[in-house]
């Protein structure tokens, strides 16, 4: 599979992951979000039984954080706590990666290209 790098502009996308997780995480539409970019309520681990909520998400970063499981990039978060196959995940990212930087492309404020 071919690896590309997508660079879209981050200050137009100031929360660059939130739709990225709204897909596991409904909840994230309306959450708020502190200084650092983590969520300011706890979500529930998908990857365990979770009935105290223990997992957050920076939707600047797009570290998923859990306080069992560990802390995790989207690819891992995709691989290991959602159970995507390892070509998917990559495959997906970069295609919500390229959608962000096709939103750049039509403002015409975008500074970096595709490689
Ligand atoms: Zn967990």
């Amino acid at each position: 599979m071919r690896k590309c790098k997508i660079d879209f502009n981050e200050s137009l996308h100031p929360e660059p992951w939130r739709d990225f997780y709204i897909r596991y995480f409904p909840e994230l539409e309306t959450m708020d979000v502190k200084e650092d970019g983590f969520t300011d309520q706890s979500l529930r681990c998908l990857h365990h039984d979770d009935r105290k909520p223990s997992a957050t998400v920076n939707v600047k970063s797009g570290f998923y954080v859990c306080h069992v499981c560990g802390s995790f990039s989207p690819y891992r978060f995709l691989v290991e706590i959602a159970g995507i196959a390892p070509e998917n995940a990559s495959y997906f990212i970069n295609d919500y990666l390229r959608e962000l930087y096709v939103k750049d492309e039509q403002t015409g404020n975008h500074l970096n290209k595709v490689e």
